[in-house]
């Protein structure tokens, strides 16, 4: 608190004025470097996010194509299981001793043949949802591979922006850090707050010809004057941002 006390009181209206006024103009400076990007942000991220939900998407299908391929297999293991107990039968029914019982192994036998007909029915089913599926798993790997081929031009693109403004965007941000410690905390929320709601990020605006240069609406002479004198922090009655006077240097 103390240090936060001492920095207040030795810096003049005028000096706080002057900080603002410099640290919008550095804020300005980063934003343009941003307007540079474009959309290429929002798009790099928005096909990050399809390629995402695309990989989900080909997991279940994955999925669902190991769960067919159990199926098929269990019926196999009824087909094998059913032609065990045909070859077993068959050498019962050479040693029967009547007509009962051959009758009796005659009806298994029926059975065990009606048994290995269903299975091979459902094997074809599942084999038909397995071509579907794999018609499925087919598109969405194209589309993964499409998506992921505007990603790298996307990215290529975002990348030589960056690259191009990385020495000015870090030399901004720097002289963001020194300047910040300057001000007050409390001035650099107000200043913070006013950029963020204000559309073009603009906080602090010089007065250009008696009006706003924020928002352009005229300032009243007593105002205006105040302003000039470097009165106190003071603020556009219609928008609010933080307003300095035209003769300010940084
Ligand atoms: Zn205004």
């Amino acid at each position: 608190m103390a240090v936060k006390k001492t920095k207040e009181t030795n810096t003049t209206i005028s000096e706080k004025l002057e900080g603002l006024f410099e640290l919008q103009n550095v804020d300005s400076g980063i934003d343009k470097l941003q307007i540079l990007r474009g959309e290429l942000p929002l798009e790099v991220s928005d096909l990050e996010e399809q390629i995402d939900k695309l990989n989900n998407h080909l997991l279940d299908e994955s999925d669902n194509e190991a769960k067919i391929n159990n199926l098929i297999l269990e019926q196999n293991e009824k087909i094998k299981n059913s032609e065990a107990l045909i070859e077993k039968y068959n050498k019962q029914q050479m040693k029967v001793r009547n007509n009962r019982e051959f009758d009796a192994i005659n009806k298994e036998l029926e059975f065990q043949a009606l048994e290995i007909q269903l299975a091979n029915k459902k094997i074809t089913s599942f084999e038909s949802d397995l071509e579907e599926n794999g018609g499925k798993i087919k598109l969405v790997k194209a589309k993964i591979r499409e998506r992921k081929k505007f990603l790298k031009t996307k990215k290529g693109e975002l990348d030589v922006i960056v690259k191009s403004t990385e020495k000015d965007e870090a030399k901004f941000n720097s002289q963001k850090k020194k300047i910040s410690k300057g001000i007050e905390d409390r001035l650099i929320n107000i200043y913070e707050n006013l950029r963020t709601t204000s559309k073009n990020g603009l906080a602090v605006v010089q007065v250009d010809r008696g009006a706003c240069g924020g928002c352009f609406s005229s300032i009243t002479a007593q105002h205006n004057l105040n302003i000039k004198l470097r009165k106190d922090i003071l603020f556009c009655e219609n928008c609010g941002r933080i307003l300095v006077p035209d003769d300010i240097v940084e």
